[in-house]
């Protein structure tokens, strides 16, 4: 094929009238009407002077042709580099200098803070606004909606996503048609999606979850997406009743289920909701089958590997895990060089045709975290079962080492998140004046309830080694989380960072 990733995902079907995008308004946009729309986009793009292998940069709203700009780059063999739209005007500044970008696309609304960005970076500036109104779309308005798909493989590059960076500088990982590819036929494959299916999309699209599962899924499936801008609670009852799947963060589920309109009835005709991007709590889990007769599909994945387990469509969904390796996919669960025994904690690796092409400008970051044989250190630790179920325990850098003792703050939290009062928690290291480090608990009470700290500073001392109790204990409002539902225990660290210097 000339061009795989555009010709599988979006130029096969440039002759259907199916529905692509069901937005918000009300208006629907077809496949055909989408695929012209890449195409017009794509004039566009290649009348900037823009050539294959060149990255556009954007930092816009999500809507139809924000999408579409991602089309018209797979189209015009140009990498997409979509920033998330929280970024400040410095943040963005980095992102656009370090990729390169020949074309860097705005809000209007930030048009003159950014001129500044794109002057500095030496790319040129475009606009384009949740309205779809801009320069670039005016540019697209003007263009013919022909043009010829640019030769490409599927060893050419697709996308730069930037990696969230709550540690040390954000790295760019540089991700193949090939590897965006073979993870949407996977998926589709796995939670078997056809032409019928509706997607309910709420995530932004600047992220792997919204861009490449959510929507690469639909589009090998043949289907189509309610597209909202963004997840509001009121937005997503009124469209749930036309859509067939949901994909989502832990949070989407939470609110849900906090709401009582949220019934069985309302979820009766849904045929699968998945989650991601951050640990689903066995007790959500549990909660939404009790709602809903719905059992969960939780799945991992991350930026630089697309997605690498998924519990099973057909079969047992386990609370708690993320289900076993997809087909394609190899794990293996390490420690010092060498596997662990079933059952044992150890850091994740994965190789396989997802597994991306290395950071974009970071030879040597690349080879600490990517083998020469291609397997990928996650950086996230984890178990295995005897058959073959994963179970994150926590990112690496998250864990505590207290005395030369390790700690995995998961093991604490889900004894914490048990105890009465308690809706959630997460538990930090922080430097120790004696044991280099130990752990913080923070927890957020349930509505209108108060934990009782004495009564579970005992459960704690009754069923944890000595190491391993958090020096201090609080409860908090809420914990800080980022647009993916991710909690933030960088800034939770930072906040404690003295809470045991000053004892
Ligand atoms: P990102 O690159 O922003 O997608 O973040 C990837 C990280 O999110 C992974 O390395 C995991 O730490 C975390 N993550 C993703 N999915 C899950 C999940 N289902 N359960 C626990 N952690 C997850």
């Amino acid at each position: 094929m000339a061009n795989p990733l555009f010709d599988t995902l979006f130029g096969r079907h440039a002759d259907s009238d199916a529905p692509f995008l069901h937005l918000g308004d009300g208006r629907t946009i077809t496949y055909r009407a989408f695929v012209s729309m890449s195409g017009r986009y794509a004039n566009a793009l290649t009348a900037r002077g823009l050539e294959a292998g060149d990255r556009v940069a954007a930092q816009i709203d999500k809507s139809a042709e924000a999408l579409a700009l991602y089309a018209a780059c797979a189209r015009a063999g140009l990498v997409f580099l979509p920033l998330n739209t929280a970024y400040t005007a410095d943040e963005v500044g980095y992102f656009v200098s370090d990729s390169g970008a020949g074309l860097f696309v705005c809000d209007p609304r930030r048009a003159d803070d950014m001129a500044r960005v794109a002057a500095a970076a030496g790319s040129k500036l475009d606009t384009l606004g949740g309205d779809g109104a801009g320069t670039l779309a005016d540019a697209a308005a003007a263009a013919t909606d022909a043009f010829d798909p640019v030769p490409r493989s599927e060893s050419d590059l697709a996308a730069f996503l930037y990696t969230s960076g709550t540690t040390g500088r954000s790295k760019g990982a540089m991700l193949s048609q090939g590897n965006l590819l073979s993870n949407s036929r996977t998926l589709a494959e796995a939670w078997a999606f056809t032409a019928d299916d509706v997607l309910l999309h709420a995530l932004p699209i600047f992220h792997t979850h919204g861009l490449f599962v959510a929507t690469n899924v639909t589009l090998t499936a043949g289907g189509s997406m309610i597209f909202l801008p963004k997840f509001d609670l009121d937005q997503m009852l009124a469209h749930l009743s036309k859509a067939t799947t949901l994909m989502g963060v832990p949070t989407f589920y939470t609110r849900m289920l906090s709401d009582p309109r949220f019934t069985r009835d309302a979820a009766a005709h849904m045929r699968l909701f998945v989650s991601g991007s951050a640990p689903l709590l066995a007790e959500t889990h549990r909660a939404f089958t009790e709602r809903t007769g719905h059992r969960i599909l939780e799945r991992y994945g991350m930026t630089e590997t697309n997605m690498n387990t998924s519990n099973p469509y057909d079969g047992d969904r386990r609370p708690g895990t993320v289900g076993l390796p997809l087909p394609g996919v190899e794990l293996r669960v390490m420690d010092n060089g060498s596997e662990v025994a079933r059952g044992e904690t150890g850091t994740i690796e994965v190789r396989g045709p997802n597994v991306f092409q290395g950071y974009w400008n970071m030879p040597e970051k690349t080879a600490e975290e990517l083998s020469a044989d291609g397997w990928f250190i996650t950086g996230d630790l984890g178990t295995q079962s005897e058959d073959g179920y994963v179970t994150i325990v926590g990112r690496g850098k998250d864990l505590i080492i207290s005395g030369g003792f390790n700690i995995y703050p998961k093991e604490l939290e889900l004894l914490l998140d048990d105890q009465p009062g308690v809706l959630e928690s997460a538990v930090i290291g922080v430097p120790h004046p004696d044991f280099g480090e130990s752990p913080v608990a923070l927890l957020v009470a349930a509505p209108g309830e108060m934990p009782d700290l004495d009564a579970i500073r005992a459960t704690i001392k009754r069923d944890l080694a000595r190491f391993k109790h958090p020096a201090v204990i609080e409860v908090i409002d809420e914990l800080p989380r980022n647009t993916m539902g991710k909690v933030q225990k960088n800034v939770l660290r930072e906040q404690y960072k003295a809470v045991l210097q000053a004892s």
